[in-house]
Formats: structure tokens, C-alpha cells, sequence
């Protein structure tokens, strides 16, 4: 074992880890593009883009550039009565990329405070127009992030039990599917015309945490005038979604009506340093303007609207400003229709299903499909053994690498995903 690892064990809490039965960490020391050098000097392909962030790949120049600028022009200052040059550019040119309306950027941190700043801008909403209302609306097997209103819209289960007693009150609509679109339609009527739900909250499109469950623009379309139609708020969760995941630069993009607020992180920066942003319309913005003090959305976090992540996101955009960029993700999505026929002749596999740049199917289980299970283990080994570092929910292995993965970089991944099924039969 390395010392690295030792000092780890000693030292470091790890997200998501039972440390009485986890092994070692992957000690990484370098990344450049698509790849992931270890300690040993062994290196492997970031499959799932370090946990779904990275969007142009490791070590961007005209990132680090813009990085090193802004770190010498402008490191970090309060946000309160201050503005400075980058949130403003970075606000703006969001606005231009959000459908018409969009023209309110509220900075936070990560993807669980830029859905808090969500949860709470739609019940503030309600309050400042002097109505009472105190629920919300999710979707079984929603995830959200990890802070309290985060969990509270998302899937009750065993990562959350411990917290679920202090939870607020949520009403859950099935996944929708064709077979039962027309029950979570009547079902979502019932709830929206309560009159007590502040607001829906959705991951549009496609459920990440849930083991990337993709439903129709249609179904959100419908979904989303429903909740017009009945005066109730719709948050469209954009934070994996964003930045050209889903093949569109957002979820929404595909599809024909518009939210009420967007949350946005995970490849806002690039995918390289942490911000959250929640936007909102004009309309939303209107209803906190008052002589109250106490009417305006008194929330903040320290590092609001941080000047380096700001340019850091504005440098994502210029290169989402090139045609190469897209390029890219036309690529991958072509390989992921490839891959996905050859998939779908293979044993031990099913339900293969794709949307942009994710690929994602469910490897066929005895018992135990969770994300506990077995199998799950297995598949990781497997793959790090082959120098691919993909982490599987559960069952279910997804492939959603940084755009600019390379054709022999996707055939290493492809290859490690048939052997890994080939030593199931
Ligand atoms: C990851 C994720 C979050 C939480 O973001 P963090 O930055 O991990 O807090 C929220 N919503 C969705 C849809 C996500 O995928």
C-alpha cells in the first residue's frame, strides 16, 4: 500500500463510503483529456467524466488560461453589494443560451444549493404573494443532492433514512413511462390542483442517480402545461442534464414548453471547479421586489458567484461557442448508437437505452438489483483492470465519458464493457 493511501485512511472522510468495508482509493496524481494517471504510473479513462462533471476533458488550456488570468486579476470577493466583471458576462451569456425569459442568475455552490435556492425561491414566491403553500411534487426515484430540501424532493431510501423523520412533505408521481402515462397524468392533475403545491420539481428527461432512466419530451411537455395549466411552479433540474449531456446543450432544449426555474452545476465550470446557479424569469425575480427587506431572497454562501469558477464557466462557453465542441458530442453519440446495436445482440444485457452523450443499460441480475449488489463490485474490478474507471449503479452500467474522448479511447472502454459481460456467461 502506498503511503498516499495510508495517509488517506488516517486523515480522510470519503463521500458515499462505509469505511469499515471499503478497500483502498485509487490514488490519482495527474489528468490530462480523457485520462486519469495513478501513483504507479497506471492510467485509466474517466468513463463517467469524475462523477458527471467533465465536459471538454482534463487540463483544457483555454480553461487553465482563463483561470490563471482571472486568479491574477480577480481572485475572490463578497457578492453582497459587489458585482464584478465575469458573474455579470457569465449571467448574461446564460440568459442568451436559456430559452427567452431566463434573464435571473442567482449563484450558489454546487447542485444541491443551486436546487435549495430553487425550493426556496418557489415557496418564497407563494409567501411573497401571500399564499400558503406547503408542498412539492417529485418523481419516484428522483435524486436532487444531499442537503436537507435536496433529499427531501428526492427518492426516500436507504442513503437518507437516518434524516427522512425531518423531511418536508412530498408527493411522488411514478416514473412515466407509455404504460403509464395516462395514471401519472390523472395523478399529477390531483395533486397540482390541491392548491397547496409551491412547486413540481423534475430531472428533465432523463433521471441520473436512478440508474439513467430517460423518458419523452413529450411526457415533460405534458407534464409541464399541466402544471401551468393549474398554477403550480416547475423546476426543471438541469444540474447532470446541462451542457450538452443530453446531445442539446440543455434537457429543455428538446423539447416544446419552458420551466419557471433551471438548476444548473456539474458541467457549468467545465466541470472543474464547483458552482451552482439557479435561474429564474422575470416574473419569478418581480414578486421579491418590495420595500420589505424580508420579501427579497436573503440567501447567500460565502463563495457566491466566486470569480475563478466564473471564468471558468465562461471559458466552458467559448469552447460550447465552437463548432468542434459539438463535434464532439455528435461523435460520441454516433458510437453510442453503434455500441448500443452491438449491445443489444449481447447476453446478460437489456433495456439499453441512450440520449446524447449517455449510454446506459442494465446488466441482467438473479436477485438484487440495488446499488449493493454484487455485481456492481464485480464490473468495477473488471473495468479498472482493464484501465477504465467506471463506476456502475447498482445493475446498471452507464458510459458518459467527456466529449472529447478519443475513437481508440472509446474502443478501450467498449472493449472492457464485452469482456466484463462475456465473463458472466
Ligand atoms: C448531482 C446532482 C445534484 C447534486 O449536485 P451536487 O453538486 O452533487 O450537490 C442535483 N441534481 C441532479 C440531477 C444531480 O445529478
Amino acid at each position: 500500500m502506498s503511503e498516499l493511501i495510508d495517509r488517506d485512511k488516517e486523515f480522510v472522510w470519503h463521500p458515499f463510503t462505509q469505511h469499515l468495508t471499503a478497500g483502498s482509493p485509487l490514488p490519482i496524481v495527474s489528468a490530462n483529456g480523457c485520462q486519469l494517471y495513478a501513483e504507479d504510473g497506471k492510467s485509466y479513462i474517466d468513463a463517467n467524466s469524475s462523477w458527471w462533471v467533465n465536459v471538454h476533458g482534463h487540463g483544457h488550456p483555454h480553461i487553465g488560461k482563463a483561470l490563471k488570468q482571472q486568479f491574477e486579476t480577480l481572485d475572490h470577493v463578497v457578492f453582497a453589494n459587489v458585482t464584478h466583471p465575469k458573474a455579470v458576462e457569465l449571467a448574461e451569456r446564460l440568459s442568451k443560451w436559456m430559452p427567452k425569459g431566463f434573464n435571473k442568475t442567482f449563484f450558489s455552490d454546487n447542485g444541491s444549493t443551486a436546487v435549495e435556492v430553487a425550493l426556496k425561491m418557489a415557496k418564497q414566491y407563494w409567501y411573497n404573494k401571500g399564499e400558503e403553500r406547503n408542498r412539492f411534487v417529485a418523481i419516484d426515484g428522483a435524486y436532487h443532492g444531499d442537503t436537507f430540501g435536496a433529499m427531501s424532493v428526492g427518492e426516500r431510501d436507504l442513503f437518507n433514512r437516518p434524516f427522512e423523520s425531518l423531511f418536508f412533505d412530498v408527493d411522488y408521481l411514478p416514473f412515466p413511462g407509455e404504460e403509464n402515462k395516462d395514471e401519472f397524468f390523472e395523478m399529477a392533475e390531483k395533486f397540482f390542483c390541491s392548491g397547496e403545491i409551491a412547486a413540481m420539481i423534475v430531472e428533465p428527461l432523463v433521471q441520473g442517480a436512478s440508474g439513467m432512466r430517460i423518458y419523452t419530451p413529450e411526457i415533460l411537455d405534458t407534464l409541464t402545461l399541466l402544471a401551468r395549466k393549474n398554477n403550480v411552479l416547475i423546476i426543471y433540474d438541469e444540474v447532470m442534464t446541462g451542457f450538452g449531456r443530453t446531445g442539446k446543450m440543455f434537457a429543455m432544449d428538446h423539447c416544446k414548453l419552458i420551466p419557471d426555474i433551471v438548476t444548473l452545476s456539474k458541467g457549468l465550470t467545465g466541470g472543474i471547479l464547483p458552482m451552482g446557479i439557479t435561474m429564474a424569469n422575470q416574473l419569478i425575480f418581480e414578486t421579491f421586489l418590495s420595500p420589505q427587506t424580508e420579501k427579497g431572497l436573503l440567501h447567500g454562501h460565502s463563495f457566491t458567484g466566486n470569480p475563478l469558477a466564473c471564468a471558468a464557466a465562461c471559458a466552458s462557453l467559448d469552447l460550447f461557442d465552437q463548432r468542434e465542441t459539438w463535434n464532439h458530442i455528435e461523435s460520441v453519440n454516433g458510437w453510442h448508437s453503434e455500441f448500443k446495436k452491438e449491445l443489444e445482440q449481447l447476453d446478460h444485457c437489456t433495456n439499453v437505452r441512450l440520449l446524447g452523450t449517455i449510454l446506459a443499460f442494465d446488466i441482467i441480475v438473479d436477485s438484487g438489483s440495488g446499488y449493493f449488489s454484487e455485481i456492481r463490485k464485480k464490473a468495477y474490478e473488471h473495468f479498472i483492470a482493464h484501465g477504465v474507471l467506471l463506476r456502475p449503479l447498482g445493475n446498471v452500467v452507464f458510459f458518459n465519458p467527456p466529449y472529447s474522448i478519443s475513437k481508440e479511447e472509446y474502443k478501450q472502454v467498449k472493449s472492457a464493457i464485452r469482456t466484463f459481460l462475456e465473463t458472466l456467461n
